[in-house]
């Protein structure tokens, strides 16, 4: 046994410029990552010399450094090896524009740069997002991240987009600190299933995030990125053109499609530079199981927490009539059948009430912050979330599981798509 624990640990000694890439897969094992000497970081955040990192399934890490160094790894890894070809250089280089502009943005009193980071699944549009954020924040920046991938994001739960202001490096394990991000609830994983839905948030979106930077400047030269979701033919485009339009974005990052560059070359205004980025050789392709996994995690995470720092969530019983449970989108109609006015899309963002049943059994339910009319209930953000554990038909109970003891901060509630098993 001694010996196999002496098998499981391992040195790597990295020269400048190089990274160690690992993967996890076994949900059975945790890989450990020390910094023995030298300087290193995990997408744009630093690694503290002596500190034990903890990995669990589902990791894909990369340990870049600038400047050489040596690392202990732990545990049983799947994939593991030291890779000299890295794109960091042109990803520091992009850093660097972004820190000029805003510098600028300082001096004038004025917005500092919103990027936008597009192209197809698995090229490392997040990590990118993650290590330009990281290196504004390190420089003292205070940048705002906006998250537009409903499927894998990084804010909240899946089945939302939202923005968090960013005040401190990603934590190497645990992401971006949740502390007050903007939220809206879209309710589904893919754009697809509701483009009309996701046109109409991305505008709130915009508009809200405008306002907040009116009154923060140091946010306000500090800029935006976007992450984006890897949709990008048809309809996934023209929601990318919006998305330039309504966030007055000023820089679009391509990685890895000459394709969607030239697309956008042609198709943006001349004042946004569009730029193509390599995509790194670690970025992991994942599967659709792997991406379901991702998914549920996320949420368990917001229930439960993590490893380091555990959550208690609250199960209790709603009455029926307590609550107002809505869904956006109604049954298409036909064409020939719609009122006078209204334009086959419509139905798509029209507010449903329900009246409960056992369908709603294991969904999520996105608690609004809405108090006035039905309209408000689409473009108005999210408080949090609950799930629903249990509908009791008989006594007409609907049991929650929620971050927050009872009462709920409101009786508005949205049915996601998306659904969790509670095994606790
Ligand atoms: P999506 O299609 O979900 O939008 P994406 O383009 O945003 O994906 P990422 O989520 O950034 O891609 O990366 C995919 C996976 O690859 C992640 O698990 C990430 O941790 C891993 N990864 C990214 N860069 C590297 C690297 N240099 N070495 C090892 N793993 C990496």
């Amino acid at each position: 046994n001694q010996e196999d624990q002496k098998t499981d640990i391992q040195e790597f000694k990295l020269e400048a410029d190089q990274e160690l890439r690992f993967e996890v897969e076994s949900k059975s094992e945790k890989v450990y990552l020390s910094l023995k000497s030298g300087l290193a970081e995990v997408f744009g955040t630093e690694i503290v010399k002596g500190k034990l990192y903890e990995f669990t399934a589902g990791a894909k890490i990369a340990v870049f450094t600038w400047h050489g160094c040596v690392l202990e790894i732990r545990g049983k890894t799947d994939v593991i090896y030291v890779a000299k070809e890295t794109p960091m250089v042109v990803y520091s280089n992009c850093h660097a524009a972004l820190e000029f502009m805003r510098n600028e943005a300082e001096k004038e009193n004025c917005k500092g740069p919103t990027v936008m980071v597009v192209g197809p699944c698995d090229v490392g549009k997040s990590t990118v997002s993650r290590i330009l954020l990281n290196y504004a924040v390190r420089e003292g920046r205070r940048p705002i991240y906006v998250d537009l991938d409903s499927g894998q994001g990084q804010i909240s739960i899946p089945g939302t987009v939202g923005a968090l202001l960013i005040e401190r490096p990603a934590s190497i394990d645990e992401g971006f600190a949740q502390e007050a991000p903007l939220i809206y609830h879209f309710g589904h994983k893919s754009h697809e299933k509701n483009t009309a839905l996701f046109s109409i948030l991305t505008t709130q979106l915009a508009n809200n995030i405008k306002d907040k930077l009116e009154v923060n400047k140091r946010a306000r030269a500090s800029g935006i990125v976007i992450n984006t979701c890897g949709w990008i033919k048809g309809e996934g485009y023209k929601q990318l053109l919006n998305n330039t339009k309504v966030f007055e974005v000023d820089i679009i990052l391509v990685l890895d499609q000459e394709r969607l560059y030239n697309e956008l070359v042609r198709d943006v205004p001349d004042f946004v530079k569009v730029i193509f980025l390599q995509k790194s050789g670690g970025v992991v392709e994942r599967s659709k199981s792997a991406r379901a996994e991702a998914r549920d995690q996320r949420i368990r995470e917001y229930f439960y927490g993590t490893l380091r720092s555990s959550l208690y969530p609250h199960s209790f019983d709603m009455k029926w009539s307590e609550l107002k449970i809505y869904k956006i989108g109604a049954p298409a109609i036909p064409d020939s059948c719609l009122p006078l006015g209204m334009k086959p899309k419509d139905h798509m963002t029209k507010l449903v009430l329900l009246s409960p049943n056992l369908g709603l059994l294991h969904h999520i339910l996105a608690v609004s912050f809405c108090e006035s009319g039905e309209d408000d209930i689409i473009k108005t953000h999210v408080a949090g979330f609950v799930c629903v554990t249990n509908v009791d038909i008989d006594r007409q109970l609907i049991t929650l599981l929620s971050p927050q003891p009872k009462p709920l901060p409101n009786n508005i509630l949205i049915m996601s798509d998306l659904q969790f098993m509670d095994s606790h």
